[in-house]
């Protein structure tokens, strides 16, 4: 058997669309562009690479896109101080702080995380978004599992009754792709670092989600024949290229259908960062 493959690209143009479409509404009935401002501090590597993907990605889409730059020995305050003036400024609907920060401010990460106004916070990150999705209001949800769940509806594979096992409870990942498959009725299982025979609580799962960040975590014998396997990881190997958390070339022998990486949900995170910043702007207007 060979697993459908769940292509990140075809999902993304998909939701690129509708973003195009969404936008130029919103600007044809009240005038308004959607604004998303990214802040970057330091000169990460990966982080840069990141960043100028997001702003082509607006431009394309008809997002104006902004990008400020801070030195590497920026001190919290400047930080705070320029996401303060974000905050004011009517033309920005979304904020987004570049991840990971500097070595010196990443122990203050939460508190800058806290300073964004929860109405511009379009990673949802701030715990008040996060506090709306736990309550089952789903306002600015955190874009890579949200574009997970979106690509399983695109794709027409059923949430419902199923019983899926994210492995990974992080703030950004595991917890919220959890909730949002609890609210499409799956029964849901989350399994982290902790869990005891893990292989087996992979094994019951219809819907597989891996967000460990181990390359090639997942193996084929934890995983059930036919299941959905969605997987997020992404890994640098030795050899440079990318990995995910899933063995994907044996593991694409059992699953019913299975994301790739590269070329799979990384691509969705950054459509659905916009869709994020266009709900933003329609709040923002309403
Ligand atoms: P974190 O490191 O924050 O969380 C990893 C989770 O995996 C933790 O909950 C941890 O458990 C669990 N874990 C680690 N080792 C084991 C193990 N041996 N057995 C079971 N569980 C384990 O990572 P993130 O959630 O931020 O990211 C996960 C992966 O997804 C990474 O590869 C990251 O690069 C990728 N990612 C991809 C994105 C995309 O756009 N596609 C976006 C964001 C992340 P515990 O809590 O007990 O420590």
């Amino acid at each position: 058997m060979s697993a459908r493959i769940l292509s990140g690209k075809e999902f993304a143009l998909q939701i690129k669309e509708e973003v195009r479409r969404d936008a130029g509404a919103l600007l044809e009935k009240t005038g308004v562009v959607p604004g998303l401002t990214v802040v970057l501090v330091g000169e990460d590597a990966a982080s840069q690479v990141y960043v100028n993907n997001k702003h082509k990605a607006c431009l394309e889409l008809g997002i104006r896109s902004d990008i400020v730059r801070l030195p590497e020995t920026a001190s919290k305050e400047e930080l705070l101080t320029v996401i303060a003036g974000l905050n004011q400024d009517q033309a920005v609907h979304g904020i987004l702080v570049q991840l990971p920060l500097p070595k010196a401010l990443r122990t203050v990460e939460q508190e800058v995380l806290l300073a964004i106004d929860p109405a511009k916070d379009v990673d949802g990150f701030h715990p008040l978004n996060a506090g709306r999705l736990a309550v089952g209001d789903e306002h600015l949800v955190p874009c890579t599992p949200a574009g997970c769940v979106k690509m399983l509806e695109m794709a027409g594979l059923e949430i419902k009754g199923k019983h899926a096992v994210v492995i990974g409870r992080s703030n950004i990942v595991g917890k919220p792709m959890a909730q949002l498959l609890l609210a499409r009725d799956a029964t849901v299982t989350i399994c982290h670092s902790r869990t005891k025979d893990l292989a087996a609580m992979a094994r019951q799962a219809d819907i597989l989600v891996a967000a460990v960040g181990k390359a090639h975590f997942v193996t084929a014998d934890m995983v059930k024949e036919g299941a959905v396997v969605i997987d997020v990881g992404i890994n640098r190997l030795p050899n440079g290229k990318l990995a995910g958390d899933v063995d994907f070339e044996q593991v694409q022998h059992v699953a019913g259908a299975i994301t790739p990486v590269p070329g799979g949900v990384g691509l969705l995170t950054i459509a659905m960062l916009l869709a994020n910043t266009v709900k933003a702007a329609q709040l923002a207007v309403r």
